[in-house]
């Protein structure tokens, strides 16, 4: 089996990625993770803080929520 390196999504950063910067999205029975960003641990707060400064989309479904961006292990997903 192949092994795929994720490499940390900062700019410059050739880290590899250890967690995954990611909002648990929800929309009727259905959830999901949604992903913003890989990261290495130095880069989480960086990479956290940019992913909530992105514009929200502007329409969200009924029943659809969005919960707060954080960081999620790699290994556990
Ligand atoms: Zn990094």
């Amino acid at each position: 089996m192949p092994v795929t390196v994720v490499r940390c999504s900062n700019p410059g950063c050739r880290a590899e990625a250890e967690a995954k910067i990611a909002a648990p999205w929800k929309d009727g029975a259905f959830s999901e993770l949604k992903t913003y960003a890989y990261s290495c641990p130095e880069h989480a707060e960086v990479l956290i803080a940019y992913a909530e400064k992105r514009p929200k989309p502007g329409h969200y479904s009924p029943g659809e929520t969005v919960g707060p961006i954080a960081t999620y292990e790699l290994a556990t997903i």
